[in-house]
């Protein structure tokens, strides 16, 4: 739990009797859902008959929690994540590690909440609890359920099995089906303030902590996991490479990225893009902060219509940039495009 859900948990906690039989975290990624959905199960599960307000953090059940074994306690999630939070890097290639990379990405873990993960629940619906408490399900995040996953779901939500209590997470509820949702005592999950959120990560030893935050629209724990793997001096090194107006030099950079994960270049690229466009519509910067004086620099020199031209053109590379096969080739016409975009503030900077 972390400290901007103190408010939300005593609401709940006080309002234990009224969960019902299952609850949506809603609200946007990297705030703290999943870690409250499982602070949420511990109290839930816990058997200490002195606890008031949070688990224990003593007894069998919490201990059991805290090793993952808890016989009552299921997650649900793709195989993908699962796989990353064992500590699996999927995100970004790394270099120490290629073969083992290399040969995963021709297996791709699904990113889907196939059927069979539902239907495997029926074990545990049907029987009894382990220790005569609850039984929690935890899917996370919902949205991922396949239309067949969600569909036995919801079978399973209309007739609610007993002493179960499903508990969802979805970034994105619209992706759910609104019979789903509506199943769902529905909790929206706060952001926290950004003077919260920035001594929280700064106290986790990140610096540049409000430059970390705006690039992940203000998101603590996307600020904090970039910080830790690194991903945020790559995110910066790509910034300072196509935000320099002499040396940038699209097919050395294309052959820098080859194994970046291709969705985040794009999304890299969008945010620099509305960034600049941004800036010159409304004087206001989004996501990098600390660039103010270069962003300054190039978006008088750059044509605004070419520049709304290629932001419509990266929505479509972003859909593409799942299914490329080429990904050098598409790494080389997103960079280029944009060369071209500021061939015109390049040619008047040089002179
Ligand atoms: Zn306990």
């Amino acid at each position: 739990m972390y400290p901007w859900q103190n408010k939300i948990w005593e609401a709940l906690v006080k309002n234990n009797t009224s969960i019902g039989h299952a609850i949506l975290l809603k609200g946007k990624k990297g705030i703290g859902k999943l870690g409250f959905a499982k602070s949420m199960a511990k109290f839930l599960l816990c058997e200490s008959q002195e606890i008031i307000d949070e688990a224990c953090d003593n007894c069998l059940s919490c201990r059991w929690f805290e090793q993952n074994s808890h016989p009552d306690f299921n997650l649900v999630e793709p195989d993908a994540l699962a796989e990353s939070s064992n500590g699996f890097q999927t995100r970004l290639g790394s270099t120490s590690n290629d073969k083992l990379i290399s040969t995963k990405l021709k297996n791709k873990p699904s990113k889907q909440i196939g059927i069979d993960k539902i239907r495997a629940l029926s074990d545990v619906i049907n029987m009894s609890s382990h220790r005569n408490g609850y039984k929690i399900i935890l899917i996370q995040p919902a949205e991922s359920m396949n239309i067949a996953a969600a569909n036995a779901l919801l079978k399973n939500l209309e007739e609610p099995p007993p002493q179960t209590l499903f508990i969802l997470v979805a970034h994105n509820p619209h992706g759910l089906l609104p019979t789903i949702r509506s199943r769902c005592k529905q909790i929206t999950m706060p952001v926290p303030e950004l003077s919260l959120a920035k001594s929280w990560l700064e106290q986790n030893g990140v610096k540049e902590a409000h430059s970390a935050l705006a690039l992940v629209s203000n998101s603590p724990l996307t600020a904090l996991e970039n910080n830790t793997n690194n991903y945020y001096l790559e995110h910066m090194n790509f910034i300072n490479n196509i935000s320099a107006l002499k040396k940038f030099n699209p097919l050395a950079l294309a052959e820098e990225l080859q194994k970046t994960d291709l969705p985040t270049m794009v999304n890299w690229m969008q945010k620099w893009c509305y960034d600049l466009m941004s800036y010159r519509i409304t004087g206001k910067i989004r996501y990098h902060l600390s660039m103010q004086s270069r962003i300054e620099e190039l978006v008088l020199r750059i044509d605004l219509l070419q520049l709304a031209g290629y932001l419509r053109r990266l929505i479509d590379m972003q859909r593409l940039a799942h299914h490329t096969l080429n990904p050098r080739l598409f790494l080389e016409e997103i960079l280029i495009s944009y060369a071209q975009l500021m061939a015109q503030a390049r040619g008047k900077y040089v002179k």
